[in-house]
C-alpha cells in the first residue's frame, strides 16, 4: 500500500513532463492554466467532472466557480471535507467558450491524465458530475437520467453517476436528488 506522501509523488510525475501539454487541440486553444486536479492523493472518494470553466482555468483550480462553491458546500452538508475528496475533470484545459470537449479532446487527455489519476489515488467510488464523465467512462450510451444514484463499474471501480452541479444552478428543484445522490454515494463509501 502506498503511503500518500508516495501517491503524491506519482502525480506530480504524471504531470511534470506536460507543463506545456499541447497533445491534444485544448493546449493552442487559448488556456491559461492546466487544471490537473487537487485533493486527498489517497482520497477514498474521487469526482470527476467535464472540464475546467473560466474560473478554474484562471485559478489553475477545478471547481473553484458557482458550480464547485454548491459542490463544496453540499459534500461538506453530508459530512465529507473538500479536502478530504480528489477532484477531477476528464479534460485539464477550458474548451473555448465553455464547449464540451470533443471525443478526441477526452480521449487523449483521459489516457495520459485522468486514468492514470485513477490508477493512482485508486478510489473507493468515483463520482462522476454530469454526462460527459459518464459517457467519457462508460460509453456514449449511458444515460444519467437512467443511471444517478445507481452503481455502475468502470474497470473494477464502484462508479456512481449524478448531475452536474451547473446543472443544479440552472434546475433548482434538482437539489434535493442531487443531495440524496451524493448522501448514497457516502453511504456507499462507509460500506466500502
Ligand atoms: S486537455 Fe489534456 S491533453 Fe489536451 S492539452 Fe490540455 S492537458 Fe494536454
Amino acid at each position: 500500500m502506498e503511503s500518500k506522501a508516495f501517491k503524491q509523488h506519482l502525480l506530480q510525475e504524471l504531470y511534470a513532463p506536460f507543463k506545456n501539454c499541447t497533445q491534444c487541440p485544448l493546449g493552442t486553444l487559448g488556456r491559461t492554466n492546466i487544471v490537473w486536479g487537487e485533493g486527498d492523493p489517497d482520497a477514498s472518494l474521487m469526482l470527476i467532472g467535464e472540464g475546467p470553466g473560466a474560473d478554474e482555468d484562471a485559478q489553475g483550480r477545478p471547481f473553484v466557480g458557482r458550480s464547485g462553491k454548491l459542490l463544496t458546500k453540499t459534500i461538506e452538508g453530508l459530512g465529507i471535507k473538500r479536502e478530504e475528496v480528489f477532484i477531477a475533470n476528464i479534460v485539464k484545459c477550458r474548451p473555448p467558450g465553455n464547449r464540451a470537449p470533443t471525443t478526441l479532446e477526452s480521449s487523449i487527455c483521459m489516457t495520459l491524465f485522468l486514468f492514470n489519476q485513477i490508477k493512482i489515488v485508486r478510489p473507493k467510488i468515483i463520482c462522476t458530475l454530469g454526462n460527459s464523465p459518464l459517457q467519457a467512462l462508460l460509453g456514449a450510451d449511458m444515460k444519467i437520467t437512467k443511471t444517478r444514484g445507481t452503481v455502475q463499474d468502470w474497470q473494477g471501480f464502484k462508479l456512481i453517476p449524478t448531475y452536474h452541479p451547473a446543472y443544479i444552478l440552472r434546475n433548482p428543484p434538482a437539489l434535493k436528488t442531487f443531495v440524496a445522490d451524493l448522501a448514497f454515494v457516502i453511504e456507499q463509501l462507509a460500506a466500502s
